[in-house]
């Protein structure tokens, strides 16, 4: 029996790149699709035998997982939705809040959630790769992460280029919301050692870049991830998603679902 995915935002860009890469998959199938009441998808096919509905209970109830790439105020909603059943889900959506991370934790109390600002493989190691440098580099070299993303993109800076930010303070062993400085405007000051600078460019097309920049003295580092299709986000997303069905309940990142000790 392969594992039913119920995705929500199928009118979405990241909805989209899911259905399409679940049709290369024989382990799961999207079951259902839950756009937003209003939505251009709703009452049409958008994968083979799935209508697209608003009816996100029913969706639930009627699948084993559910994948997330909409927004923060829907992801709120679903994940407590998902509470009452007790279903597995796997997260996408960035520029979360406090609120809505506090449903994600409720569901994660009751149901197994894999949550990941970047479900990519490449953008995984680079975590990974971040901390180490971090770490033998010290705060003596300047570390500042600089995201390029298309213009239609809402949250900045993205949820990946905090992820990275967030994996060099850890590499420094200091408490990032202490050294971080998001954009710089203005008399801003020399740059005091230790900080994290995180930048953010919008333009065109561009699906996800994230530079992480170690400056030292006349020499400097670079850790570079560009992704040029959303199939790497939808595929991992999928790989979640067969992984998560069946675990305890529990947060989960792409870490454990790719098996690297964090
Ligand atoms: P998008 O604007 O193209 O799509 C969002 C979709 O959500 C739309 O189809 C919209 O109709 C739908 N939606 C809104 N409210 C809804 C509701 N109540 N129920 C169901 N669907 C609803 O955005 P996108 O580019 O696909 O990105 C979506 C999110 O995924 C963003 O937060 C983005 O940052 C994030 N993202 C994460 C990764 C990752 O690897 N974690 C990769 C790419 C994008």
């Amino acid at each position: 029996m392969s594992i039913r995915v119920c995705v929500l935002g199928p009118s979405g860009r990241m909805g989209r790149a899911v259905i399409e890469a679940a049709a290369a998959r024989d382990d799961l199938r999207i079951t259902n699709a839950v756009d937003r009441a209003g939505a251009h998808v709703i009452g049409s096919e958008v994968a083979p035998g799935v209508t697209a509905t608003s009816e996100l209970g029913l969706a639930l109830d009627a699948s084993d997982v559910y994948v997330d790439f909409t927004a923060p105020d829907s992801t709120r909603m679903a994940a407590q939705a998902a509470t009452l059943r007790k279903r597995a889900a796997v997260i996408g959506t960035t520029g979360l809040s406090p609120d809505d991370e506090r449903a994600i934790a409720d569901l994660a109390r009751v149901a197994p959630v894999v949550v990941a600002a970047n479900f990519s493989l490449g953008v995984n190691v680079v975590l990974g790769l971040v901390r180490q440098a971090a770490r033998i580099l010290g705060p003596d070299w300047d570390a500042e992460v600089v995201e390029t993303h298309h213009k239609a993109k809402r949250d900045a800076p993205s949820g990946t280029a905090l992820a990275i930010a967030k994996a060099i303070a850890k590499g420094h062993d200091v408490d990032y919301d202490k050294v971080k400085r998001h954009t710089r405007d203005g008399d801003v000051g020399p740059r005091p050692r230790g900080e994290i600078g995180v930048s953010s460019v919008r333009g065109g097309d561009v699906i996800g870049e994230h530079v992480a920049y170690f400056f030292g003295a006349a020499e400097r580092v670079e850790i570079a991830h560009r992704a040029t299709s959303r199939g790497i986000f939808a595929a991992g997303a999928l790989r979640a998603a067969a992984w998560v069905v069946g675990k305890p309940p529990g947060r989960y990142d792409m870490l454990d679902v790719l098996g690297f000790a964090s």
